[in-house]
């Protein structure tokens, strides 16, 4: 789960991070009351779950409250790449002498989290790697011996306060069960104090039961509209960006299915897994939320059938192409119970967007030779 900064910076205010003093407006009238609460010139803050926000024109500088006003009703209902505004944090205004960048991720490769630091903040971190990748300090941090200050000090020297905030952002980032805790600007005032000017926290959806505090947050107007009608409709999937579509039966046939496309040379739309005891009812729940994917060019089932009945699943699908009028093409390999009964079935029905194929690597590279 992605926070928005104002979530993000109230966690981080919880584990004594520095931020400035904000308030969270929705109209002008409120960002005008919040400026004028907050008193001086304040930021007008898009919070929409993108980075660069900045070079959108979604962070905007206001010296007063009726400026604060305007502002604001520039920015709401922008749509910045693809997310339309809709709330903003109204922070009182910070003089920069420098900006730096400091995050914790999450290091699957060397299953560790890994700290990185650079002084050349404020732009995005992989133009740093890729321009300046001497400047970019990156340390890992064995879960196990956890952080002890050495290790802030290899990261950004000797500054009492950087050291600080290097130790609560890990202690953030592992309270949290975070997998993203990110300050691009940690900023020097004028007068040396540092502070986070901008949040970018993610939580592991699959810890989240053990923060019922941040769960809470969620937004759910905000989430991707093909995963909301999923969870509407029970059915687990994951949004990808190619054009074929997968559908397999148990999330390890799945994910090997995700992988065989790849391996034929496509991209896949998407995961889905119909899971262990699937009928025809979950087939069709499935389909409909694959129907509304217009990125998809062709759907391919593979279905490896245990309790699960071939001719059943076969049975579904006729009845959701039916219903969801799907017209892709849909590659099918059955295999297990009723698998030659479940291929008489689509045989029968005469359709001529069924197809069948005897193996799962031949019906990937069917899948993604009707993408195309
Ligand atoms: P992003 O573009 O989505 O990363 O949004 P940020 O919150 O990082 O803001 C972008 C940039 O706006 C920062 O790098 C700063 O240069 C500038 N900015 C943000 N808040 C302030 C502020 O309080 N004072 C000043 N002077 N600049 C700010
Ligand atoms: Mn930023």
């Amino acid at each position: 789960m992605d926070l928005y900064e104002y979530q993000g910076k109230e966690l981080f205010r919880r584990f004594g991070i520095p931020v400035s003093d904000g308030r969270l407006a929705t109209t002008p009238e409120e960002a005008r009351a919040a400026a004028v609460e907050l008193g001086g010139p304040v930021v007008v803050k898009a919070q929409v779950m993108a980075g660069g926000r900045g070079k959108a024109g979604g962070i905007k500088l206001a010296n007063d409250p009726a400026e604060a006003e305007r502002k604001a009703a520039e920015v709401l209902g922008l749509d910045i790449r693809g997310h339309v505004v809709r709330r903003l944090w109204i922070e009182r205004a910070s003089e920069i002498a420098s900006e730096r960048y400091l995050s914790v991720t999450l290091d699957r490769g060397e299953k560790k989290p890994l700290l990185m630091f650079t002084t050349e903040g404020g732009v995005e971190i992989e133009q740093v790697a890729a321009e300046h990748p001497d400047a970019l300090v990156r340390l890992h941090v064995d879960p196990l011996a956890g952080y002890d200050e050495s290790i802030g000090r290899r990261l950004v020297g000797g500054d009492a306060q950087t050291l600080a905030i290097v130790e609560q952002l890990y202690r953030c980032f592992v309270e949290c069960d975070a997998t993203l805790c990110e300050i691009n600007p940690l900023i020097v005032t004028p007068e040396g104090a540092v502070r986070a000017l901008d949040a970018k926290v993610t939580i592991d959806d699959s810890a989240l039961f053990r923060h019922p505090d941040i769960a809470e947050w969620r937004d759910t107007s905000a989430a991707d509209p093909l995963e909301a009608l999923a969870r509407e409709k029970e059915v687990t999937y994951v949004k990808l960006d190619g054009s074929v579509a997968i559908v397999g039966n148990g999330a390890g046939l799945a994910m090997a299915t995700v992988d065989v496309v790849v391996v034929a040379g496509g991209r896949p739309a998407n995961f889905c897994d119909l899971g262990g005891a699937s009928n025809a009812d979950t087939v069709t729940r499935a389909l409909e939320v694959i129907a509304h994917d217009a990125q998809v060019r062709s759907i391919l089932f593979n279905i490896f059938a245990g309790i699960t009945r071939c001719d059943e699943i076969a049975r579904g699908m006729l009845i959701a192409i039916e219903r969801a009028e799907i017209s892709a093409p849909i590659v099918v390999r059955f295999d297990g119970t009723n698998a030659a009964e479940g291929r008489a079935i689509l045989a029968d029905s005469g359709r001529p967007n069924i197809f069948i194929e005897p193996t799962m690597l031949d019906a990937a590279r069917r899948a993604v030779e009707l993408a195309a």
